[in-house]
């Protein structure tokens, strides 16, 4: 086992760094309704980030799932807002890159890789994302020659009022339940987008719904096969969820290291930094603690994921502490920060705002720990025999 980075992997990080240090380090523009910043969007697709995870033979940068991971590190650390939005593409690429044909991926993939496109995974509807694996779907496919109309709403999709392709989750008009999945490009008659969502925080990143109103998609449109939309979703979530791991991993370190800025300059009543004080150095010990342990448990999800087909226990287990710990240690980061913690100022109100979205997207504690849970009660079943 050896957990040092190779020079190219330093590379990238290094790479990856110097954009967060002139871009987005506090850039306080990324923290307002309204602006998309579309400007350093370009920027960051120019320098090659946007389509990093896209495969090169498709006109991407190839990189690996590990690679991601460096740099969504990093980009958190400046702002996690901005890492949602350029990251999100290996999420709503996945159903192309894993089941798409090889025609669907040459069309999208180049397409995407050309300029500057957004692409969104459309999961989610008004009525909810939890249960969606339980309760018929309201997004409708229904087959008519030649191709499938859809009808329904996809509700705060990250990237939705920017994106030109949307990966979209529907049921099958004549079934009950069952999901499949499909490819709808922006320009088709009856995709209608709604304002963006005002949102507690990651301001930078755009979230809206995206309403499909009698649009007809031809057959080429539908990714792998009827009713394998749950499996297609599942498969795209497990990456992703890694990729959480890492932007908590990020925005700890900077809320870590704001707070003992702070630390060192508050003084006690002799006159010395309270970060002396046994109480306070016990509370960096702990933060220390938990940011090198996620650290080892998001670069061990990603190699199981790379290297093994499963992964779902290792990409929900990283969701869930990472999410968790990102929440406790921004909270615990403005708790030292005194009363400067709760100015705008202070900056570490808005990592807590940005940070208690991790615990949310891509699926809350409770799915996480059900998926979770679906593994560790097997395991034990088997030891028993
Ligand atoms: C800013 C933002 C960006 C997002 N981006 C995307 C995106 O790009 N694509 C997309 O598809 N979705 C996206 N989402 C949606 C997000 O994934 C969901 O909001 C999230 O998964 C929670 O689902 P929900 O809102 O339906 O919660 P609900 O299902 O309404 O859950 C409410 C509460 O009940 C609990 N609960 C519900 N059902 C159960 C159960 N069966 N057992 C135990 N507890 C349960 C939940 O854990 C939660 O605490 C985004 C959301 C936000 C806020």
């Amino acid at each position: 086992m050896n957990f040092e980075l190779s020079t190219e992997n330093l590379e990238w990080k290094k790479k990856s760094r110097s954009f967060v240090d002139e871009y987005l380090i506090n850039n306080r523009n990324l923290d307002s309704h309204d602006n998309f910043p579309i400007d350093l969007y370009k920027k960051a697709f120019d320098e090659g980030f946007i389509t990093s995870m896209i495969p090169s033979e498709y006109g991407g940068g190839g990189r690996s799932l590990f690679e991601s991971i460096l740099s969504a590190e990093e980009f958190a650390y400046g702002d996690l807002g901005f890492t949602t939005s350029a990251f999100l593409m290996r999420l709503s690429i996945a159903p192309l890159v894993k089941f798409g044909s090889e025609e669907q991926k040459t069309k999208w993939l180049n397409m995407i890789s050309s300029d500057l496109h957004f692409a969104s995974f459309c999961f989610t509807e008004p009525e909810g994302s939890t249960n969606l694996g339980t309760r018929p779907a309201s997004t409708t496919a229904k087959k008519v020659e030649g191709g499938y109309i859809i009808n329904g709403s996809k509700w705060t999709i990250s990237n939705a009022s920017v994106a030109s392709l949307y990966t979209v989750f529907a049921r099958l008009e004549n079934q009950d339940s069952g999901l499949t999945c499909f490819l709808i490009p922006r320009e088709l008659e009856g995709v209608k987008v709604d304002k963006p969502h005002k949102k507690m925080g990651q301001r930078a990143a755009d979230t809206a719904q995206v309403n499909f109103v009698n649009v007809f998609i031809p057959e080429e449109n539908l990714i792998g096969r009827h009713n394998q939309g749950a499996q297609i979703a599942l498969h795209s979530l497990k990456q992703s969820r890694v990729g959480i791991g890492a932007m908590a991993l990020g925005v700890c370190q900077r809320a870590r290291d704001l707070a003992k800025n702070h630390c060192h300059q508050r003084l006690t009543g002799e006159g010395n930094p309270v970060i002396y004080e046994q109480d306070v150095k016990f509370q960096f010990a702990e933060i220390e603690a938990k940011i090198e342990m996620l650290r080892s448990f998001v670069y061990r999800s990603c190699w199981e994921l790379e290297n093994n087909n499963s992964g779902t226990f290792f990409s929900s287990a990283c969701k869930l502490m990472g999410g968790r710990f990102a929440f406790e240690i921004t909270n615990q980061c403005l708790d030292l920060h005194g009363g400067k913690g709760y100015l705008v100022d202070s900056l570490i109100e808005k990592l807590v705002r940005d940070a208690t979205l991790l615990k949310i997207y891509e699926g809350t504690e409770a799915v996480q720990k059900l998926m979770i849970a679906d593994k560790a009660i097997r395991q034990t079943k088997r030891s028993l025999k």
